[in-house]
């Protein structure tokens, strides 16, 4: 993955004509917190491993939503590329729950079908929950194979270009080749999760 240079350091003027002035607020009542408090004080984004490859950090797409300009927060990289590790919301002074607003985000940019900032990390997240649908859990080496058939198809040299890696981690007992499936009810109780909650994109 590539560093991005960062939209906020660009001199082009924000185009605020199509604002929604009521995003932040939407956003606040589902995830519990409250947007217009953020400071701009940066520490969430100081704090962020992956902040060198987001197109905002976590404090620009808070400035994004309190000014409203929703296609621009739900088109990012940053919603996408944030591991939800919650070191933002934990040094944020005003306890913002950050993790929780760019999950909603997330959740929104598929719901309103708009064009996903990283198609790869989303086929990611895709091939994980189809995993954990049919077995209970992820198996990490059907994980591998469903994303690279989402990603990048049939070329043979996509196909094995991991191949060393892999081998290396079976022999070393990391890496399981046939999935291990949650027994009795367990799995039941897992697929549940998924009705209705299962999209297609
Ligand atoms: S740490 Fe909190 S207050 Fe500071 S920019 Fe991030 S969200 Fe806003
Ligand atoms: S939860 Fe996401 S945005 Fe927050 S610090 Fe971790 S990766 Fe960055």
């Amino acid at each position: 993955m590539d560093k991005e240079e960062k939209k906020f350091s660009s001199a082009e003027p924000i185009n605020m004509s199509d604002s929604d002035l009521n995003f932040a607020k939407d956003i606040g009542k589902v995830a519990g917190t409250d947007l217009n408090s953020c400071l701009t004080c940066m520490s969430c984004s100081g704090g962020c491993p992956m902040y060198p490859y987001m197109d905002y950090g976590p404090h620009g797409i808070m400035r994004l939503a309190v000014l409203g300009l929703k296609k621009e927060a739900l088109t990012s990289t940053t919603i996408w590329r944030c591991v939800g590790c919650h070191t933002c919301a934990a040094v944020c002074p005003m306890a913002i729950n950050i993790a929780g607003v760019l999950d909603y985000l997330r959740e929104q940019c598929i719901n309103e079908k708009y064009p996903i900032g990283d198609k790869p990390i989303f086929e990611f997240h895709k091939a994980f929950l189809t995993s954990v649908r049919f077995h209970g859990r992820s198996s990490k080496v059907e994980l591998m194979g469903l994303h690279k058939l989402f990603t990048i198809g049939g070329g043979p040299f996509a196909w094995f270009q991991d191949a060393y890696l892999g081998t290396k981690m079976i022999l070393m007992g990391k890496l399981h080749l046939l999935p291990s499936r949650l027994m009795g009810s367990g799995i039941s109780q897992v697929r549940k999760i998924f009705i209705g909650a299962w999209r297609d994109r």
